[in-house]
């Protein structure tokens, strides 16, 4: 029997929790932290005996469900094999060298190489490297610049953290990094003047991307990175025409593309990768969360051809790629990617969740749109918000006091629902496994509806 009071004791003296407010924690006002012990299919359970559905795949990466058991075979397998050996210096294993293989292949734009670290933030934090490193030696050394947008996500190293866009990421920490700048949001329902149609708007946007880099003198700016949907930012689709009118202005600035696809990456939008549904030809390409499911960490920094020939070409001048982490490229997760991907191959689960993710929409549409307080309902494949406004017909936002979104998401999970009140405004965001049926995604959105009606 688990003792629960002793571990709530246990953590709260020892553990620093991420995006938590540390006073109400310290002092018990937010209550005990939860005990998770398990989970199985598209739900998690905690030590007190209650059950969840999991609305956000944890973080938006337990795309295949919990509780696979060939993945965690295929760990257990490559942990008794070889727990660990580094891949400096042309070391490697047969994972490691299958999944490098296969994601060559797989990954949107020109892909080259993959260069492996652990999360996210880190992946991102070696694409900004990899900017410098291919203009200092392609002979563009004031070519540093790198832009992201507002609400974009990317982490919270450094660098990643600077890229993304929201101030309380940066508050307090001495965040951005100079030389990390931001641009506008692409989210038509806030950004668009009245009667703006999606195609205008995307058309400002990127006429506001191509005055930054002009303001900012193009020859000192190496990349755009960006999510191919807004993710932490508020889930938030690109408008008609957005990705091809920055993709122009990119071009003609000889600006490198980065697609952030840690949450796009591996069906989470109804595609394989977000770039492929929206016709972006990254450079460069982040992903995480979905390669290994959540399993083990594992992130892939994908360089793509144009990048990596000037690298190789200038090795007998520089010397050996001076990169690397302890863990990079560790042959569990790597085995544990594989089997992740085998998956995600087997259940075709790009298809599912662009089938699933149509019926979910559907019944997101038709049980919120309606309601008064609820501003806009998007998404794309199985990724979906809820926008909620105090006025639909000026778009007033509810006084940030109430806590409309962290009161409805509450709401939701004293119902055994998890979905998420998003850090941006009064949002309830889901993500939830790709393997969920129709009939879950129906208690999915009867739970959120009942609590919303609980809290207004
Ligand atoms: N990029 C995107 C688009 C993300 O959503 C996240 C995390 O949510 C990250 C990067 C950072 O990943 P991590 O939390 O693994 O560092």
């Amino acid at each position: 029997m688990i003792d629960i009071k002793t571990i709530a004791e246990k953590d709260r003296l020892s553990v620093l929790h991420p995006f938590t407010q540390l006073r109400e924690f310290a002092s018990g006002k937010i209550g005990d932290p939860t005990v998770v012990t398990g989970g199985q299919g598209i739900r998690i359970q905690d030590a007190e005996g209650r059950s969840y559905i999991d609305g956000f795949a944890g973080l938006y990466c337990v795309n295949i469900g919990y509780g696979r058991t060939e993945v965690a075979e295929a760990i257990a397998r490559q942990a008794y094999n070889l727990a660990y050996y580094h891949t400096y210096a042309a070391h490697t294993t047969e994972e490691l060298a299958t999944l490098s293989d296969r994601l060559v292949r797989m990954a949107p734009g020109k892909p080259s190489k993959v260069f492996y670290g652990m999360s996210g933030s880190d992946a991102n934090e070696t694409q900004a490297k990899l900017v410098w490193y291919y203009n200092n030696l392609r002979g563009h050394p004031k070519r540093k610049k790198i832009i992201s947008r507002e609400r974009g996500y990317h982490g919270c190293s450094v660098i990643s953290g600077s890229m993304t866009g929201m101030s309380f990421y940066h508050d307090h920490m001495d965040l951005p990094f100079p030389g990390i700048l931001h641009t506008g949001t692409p989210h038509h329902y806030w950004g668009a003047e009245p009667g703006e149609t999606e195609e205008a708007f995307s058309r400002r946007r990127a006429a506001e991307l191509e005055e930054l880099i002009v303001r900012e003198g193009p020859e000192t700016v190496g990349a755009f990175i960006a999510e191919p949907v807004l993710g932490t930012g508020g889930i938030t689709p690109p408008p008609a025409g957005y990705w091809r009118e920055i993709q122009d202005v990119l071009k003609r600035y000889d600006v490198l593309l980065i697609a952030d696809e840690v949450i796009c990456g591996f069906g989470r939008t109804g595609a394989d990768f977000g770039s492929t549904l929206y016709g972006m030809e990254p450079d460069l390409v982040t992903v995480a969360k979905g390669l290994t499911s959540g399993y083990v960490p594992l992130s892939g920094a994908i360089v793509g051809e144009k990048v990596y020939s000037v690298m190789e070409e200038a090795a007998d001048r520089v010397g050996a790629f001076s990169h690397g982490y302890t863990y990079s490229g560790h042959p569990i997760a790597a085995a544990a990617a594989n089997a992740v991907i085998d998956i995600f191959e087997k259940e075709r689960l790009s298809d599912r969740a662009r089938t699933v993710g149509a019926h979910f929409h559907k019944q997101l549409k038709q049980k919120f749109a309606q309601l008064e307080i609820v501003g806009e309902v998007r998404g794309v494949g199985l990724l979906g918000a809820i926008e909620f406004v105090a006025d639909r017909q000026t778009k007033r936002r509810f006084d940030p006091e109430l806590k409309v979104g962290a009161r409805i998401s509450k709401a939701a999970r004293d119902r055994g629902l998890i979905a998420r009140a998003m850090p941006h405004g009064d949002i309830l965001g889901f993500a939830p496994p790709l393997v969920l049926s129709e009939a879950e995604v129906d208690e999915i959105v009867d739970l959120a509806y009942r609590a919303t009606k609980q809290v207004m």
